[in-house]
């Protein structure tokens, strides 16, 4: 089926960016949903501890406001009289007061306890902190305790004091100057079961601890609330034990996931890379194979159209002339050995992709196989105007190898010599021995090779890329088959080139002196 628009578009372009949107849409995803999450924890968490700090503190006023009701209960403000005897009880009592004083709602100066030198610090620093006309107290409702806290050079002022009226309608507060040490005494004891999991403390509005060392206010975890209607002028301050522990939980966690995210990511875009990468491979061996077709079909087509030629020259006995004749006879001979050559090397590219091989391996000795394959070849190389030098050494010993593949890289060699030449026409062969190896080299003066290819060239279908070289006839299998050939018998090919300059491949094939001769190791084909 082809979908509208895109099916110009390879497939394959299609489904990459398919796979990276969704990738990076996932990865996104997943990324802000953690974050989210590690959000979620942190502000419940963070809710919890504000619900504890309200707690505690709501534990620590409410005390303090019993504490209040039964002071208020201790004091009769119709019997002045009797206030000597109430206070004494009262201090006695360990309700946390230091003093009681009473006051008219009109003067600072307390109606009890009466100015005494003995007493004079005290009453002084009280009449300093509770100025009764700044108190509003007209406003305030009777027999309710509130609240008076300040801070005094380097103290607290603390005191509960109550608006009462006589029977005959005075209105008297009764302020009860509170010990600020026995109040934190009293946080202490509240506060002490918190301690086991919170750093706790209770500083002042300029963070002067009061009650433990101030807190640093940095961590997440930190929490923190003003006591609302008691010790007004003081901050609870609390933070986990493991706080540091629960931030590098949390950072460890978000790079675990930031790690993971990205891994993902990263394995998806190599995953998307090979298969790129395969398809380009492909698609460059889909390509090499139809160069091939048309390529074999050329190199089939040229020789047999010259056959054709000749032999219907030949058949409507038009030609007279011996010679002739007997030169026409060569050019259909050679044509269709070319012929059958290209299609003995198509079978056996044919049986190395299959992976078959055929191995005939016998007593073969590699200069008499060339001197023999060179008496066919020689005339035809000759009439080219090439100048061909052939040094054989006849020493050289005879080894188990197959014949015809011998023969059939040697040809390969040659062929490629005398078509990539140019000019300079001269093919130098040379057999000879080298440490254990019989060395068949064939040399040209012809284009040479560059660099970069001279890896590429032994590659099934692979043909030079210089557009002067795309024009010589070829199926870009010769050196292929060549390779195989020196490969099956546990040797290799050699190139040296120097482009414009020329080529020599050397083919080193192994010495064997017996059929399992076991010093070279043959490899296997398949692999
Ligand atoms: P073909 O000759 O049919 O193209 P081969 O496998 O024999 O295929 O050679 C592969 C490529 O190697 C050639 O296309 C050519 O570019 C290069 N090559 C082979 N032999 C020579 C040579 N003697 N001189 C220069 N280039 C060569």
């Amino acid at each position: 089926m082809k979908l509208p628009f895109i099916h110009r578009i390879p497939i394959i372009f299609i489904t990459v960016s398919l796979i990276l949107v969704s990738t990076a849409t996932l990865s996104f995803v997943s990324y802000y949903y953690t974050v989210g999450r590690e959000n979620l924890v942190e502000t419940s968490l963070e809710q919890s501890n504000i619900k504890l700090a309200t707690h505690y503190i709501d534990r620590i006023e409410k005390e303090i406001v019993d504490n209040d009701l039964t002071l208020s209960r201790m004091v009769d403000v119709n019997e002045p009289a009797k206030w000597p005897e109430m206070v004494d009880a009262i201090k006695k009592a360990d309700l946390n007061v230091d003093q009681v004083y009473f006051l008219r709602l009109d003067s600072d100066y307390p109606l009890y306890p009466p100015y005494s030198y003995d007493i004079r610090n005290e009453w002084g620093a009280f009449r300093a902190s509770f100025k009764v006309r700044d108190l509003d107290l007209d406003q305030r409702e009777l027999n309710q305790p509130h609240h008076l806290h300040m801070e005094r050079a380097n103290k607290y002022f603390f005191a509960t004091y109550i608006v009462k009226e006589t029977r005959n309608g005075t209105r008297i507060v009764v302020c009860y100057q509170m010990n600020v040490d026995k109040i934190i005494a009293l946080a202490d004891r509240l506060l002490r079961d918190l301690q086991d999991r919170f750093y706790v403390s209770i500083v002042d509005f300029e963070n002067n601890g009061v009650y433990g060392q101030p807190i640093s206010r940095s961590s997440k975890y930190y929490q923190e609330k003003i006591f609302p209607s008691t010790l007004y002028k003081w901050i609870l301050q609390m933070v986990p034990r493991n706080y540091t522990e629960l931030e590098q939980g949390v950072q460890n966690q978000r790079r675990t996931n930031l790690f993971l995210i990205i891994l993902s990511m990263l394995l998806t875009f190599i995953s998307l890379a090979i298969i790129y990468i395969g398809w380009q491979h492909d698609r460059q061996l889909r390509q090499l194979k139809e160069n091939f077709i048309s390529n074999v079909s050329h190199e089939l087509k040229t020789p047999l159209s010259l056959i054709r030629m000749f032999s219907e020259i030949l058949v409507m006995g038009r030609v007279k002339d011996e010679d002739k004749r007997l030169e026409y006879y060569r050019i259909i001979y050679n044509e269709s050995d070319r012929m059958s050559r290209l299609i003995a090397n198509l079978l056996d590219f044919a049986n190395l992709i299959r992976g078959i091989e055929h191995k005939h391996f016998e007593k073969t000795n590699i200069s008499q196989l060339v001197s023999k394959a060179l008496e066919a070849y020689r005339h035809e190389i000759l009439k080219e105007g090439f100048e061909l030098n052939v040094e054989a050494d006849p020493e050289v010993p005879d080894s188990f190898a197959d014949p015809n593949a011998i023969t059939m890289a040697f040809l390969n060699l040659l062929d490629n010599s005398r078509k990539y030449s140019k000019e300079h026409k001269r093919i130098d062969v040379k057999v000879g021995r080298d440490n254990g190896f019989v060395t068949l080299s064939v040399t040209d003066q012809g284009v040479g090779i560059p660099e970069v290819e001279r890896h590429k060239i032994f590659d099934k279908f692979y043909r030079g890329s210089d557009p002067s070289v795309r024009r010589i006839r070829g199926s870009g299998i010769g050196l292929s088959i060549t390779k195989h050939v020196a490969e099956m018998h546990g040797g290799e090919v050699l190139v040296q080139s120097e482009p414009g300059k020329g080529s020599t491949f050397t083919l080193k094939i192994p010495i064997r002196k017996s059929p399992d001769d076991s010093r070279f190791q043959i490899p296997d084909s398949k692999s």
